[in-house]
């Protein structure tokens, strides 16, 4: 009856919309079937993004997170938190156990400082679920994102970003599988123990390539990350690397937050044999709503990115994240001035990525992430409480609402639940 009701004040809302519009002739009105108007319904994009599960597999967070600096469950100055997640929409989103790269060529590799890192990160996820059971729980399954979605929660995943912390060997990924963590990164800006990264750093005499992509101790950690049911994630990974893992690993794999080189042409963008291979593997390439990723930086922009950085006496990306909340703050808001430059990558730009990653792979792998909280937004989703202005942009293009159910998490969770089925065999 309820729904009834609504079907027919949707009809008589587009009756007189036409009605009003000048140009509709006569005959149009009678036209508008009720057959119609449910087509019209099922495809609003409200409806399409109440319905499917939404998950953004890249939030970062930072190191004072969950405590009084930094309470996700207030009102806060992050692009995500738990009421921008759910004025937004956003129903499930991959929480990041990030440790930055630091130069593994030094005598003295700093595995140790890596580590507490690592669990500080950790421990603060671990608090938000604890802390906020009414609102978000840990998710470690697909059919766990799905009951939760259900209960109307949010639900946490847990990524890592970079092995580096696992150190000299791969003894700790089932403790880390253990403790909810489902993908994690092979490397990350800088090559590391297990791999050539898309971004090797010069500064520390880096050459492109280390190994010519897994290390020995690479080819182990893909093998102990199957096993362990952890999601091998080749974001941030070498050409080489990426390729070497994905044909490497015995189930999926994901890429969990890059673009397309078909696009933009970044480092961190796969180019189109690469979306290939992770087809062919069954995996997911979740696109990134990096600015630069998405839309490349012009040269004038880099220039300005450079000089704040000098300014701000930044030599490294680890000097940055070590900063402390407020100058990391203070650090991106600052590089906002290269939009004065250039315009600001926005939602038809990242859709841009979309469109093609689904062209060459196929619509059953690709995915997204915002990478919020890491220097992911662009303008129309500079923060979560922004998120169904994707799937407005889906629908506007044509996107079916089980096309867009995939983009939007199906297709990573088959590919959570196909890693979880291999690790059981
Ligand atoms: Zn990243």
């Amino acid at each position: 009856m309820k729904r009834f009701s609504k079907r027919i004040s949707i009809l008589a809302l587009t009756a007189s919309v036409l009605a009003l519009s000048a140009c509709a002739p006569a005959v149009e009105k009678e036209a508008v079937s009720e057959a119609t108007v449910e087509v019209a319904v099922a495809v609003t994009p409200e409806a399409v993004h109440q319905a499917v599960i939404t998950l953004d597999t890249h939030v970062d967070i930072p190191l004072t997170y969950m405590t009084d600096a930094m309470d996700p469950g207030t009102d806060t100055d992050a692009q995500v938190d738990l009421a921008k997640m759910e004025v937004g929409g956003l129903d499930a989103a991959f929480f990041i156990v990030y440790t930055p790269q630091t130069n593994i060529l030094d005598a003295d590799i700093k595995y140790a400082e890596a580590r507490e890192i690592a669990e500080t990160r950790f421990a603060a996820i671990d608090k938000l679920t604890k802390t906020y059971p009414e609102r978000i729980e840990l998710a470690k399954t697909a059919d766990d994102v799905r009951r939760i979605h259900k209960s109307g929660k949010r639900a946490a995943l847990i990524g890592m970003e970079n092995a580096f912390p696992l150190g000299a060997s791969v003894d700790d990924v089932p403790l880390w599988a253990e403790r909810g963590v489902r993908y994690m990164g092979i490397t990350h800006m800088g090559h590391n123990q297990f791999g050539d990264s898309s971004n090797p750093k010069t500064a520390w005499g880096e050459t492109d390539s280390m190994y010519g992509g897994l290390s020995p101790l690479g080819k182990d950690l893909v093998a102990a990350l199957n096993k362990a049911g952890i999601m091998v994630d080749v974001s941030h990974a070498g050409r080489e690397t990426m390729m070497q893992a994905t044909a490497l690993s015995s189930v999926p794999v994901i890429a969990s937050h890059s673009g397309v080189m078909g696009v933009a042409d970044s480092l961190r963008n796969l180019d189109d044999a690469q979306l290939r291979a992770l087809a062919e593997n069954g995996g997911v390439a979740q696109m990134v709503a990096l600015g630069s990723y998405v839309k490349a930086l012009s040269p004038a922009q880099e220039k300005f990115k450079a000089d704040v950085r000098t300014e701000m006496g930044f030599e490294t990306d680890t000097q940055i994240f070590k900063s402390g909340p407020e100058k990391i703050g203070k650090y991106f808001k600052a590089l906002e001035g290269m939009y004065d430059i250039d315009a600001k990558a926005n939602v038809a730009d990242f859709a841009d990525h979309i469109d093609h990653a689904v062209k060459i792979a196929g619509i059953d792998h690709v995915g997204i992430a915002s990478d919020f909280d890491g220097g992911g937004g662009i303008t129309g989703w500079s923060d979560a409480s922004e998120t169904l202005n994707i799937t407005k942009e889906l629908v506007k293009r044509g996107y079916s609402q089980t096309d867009i159910e995939k983009i939007w998490g199906g297709n990573l969770l088959r590919v959570l639940q196909a890693v979880q089925d291999g690790a059981d065999k």
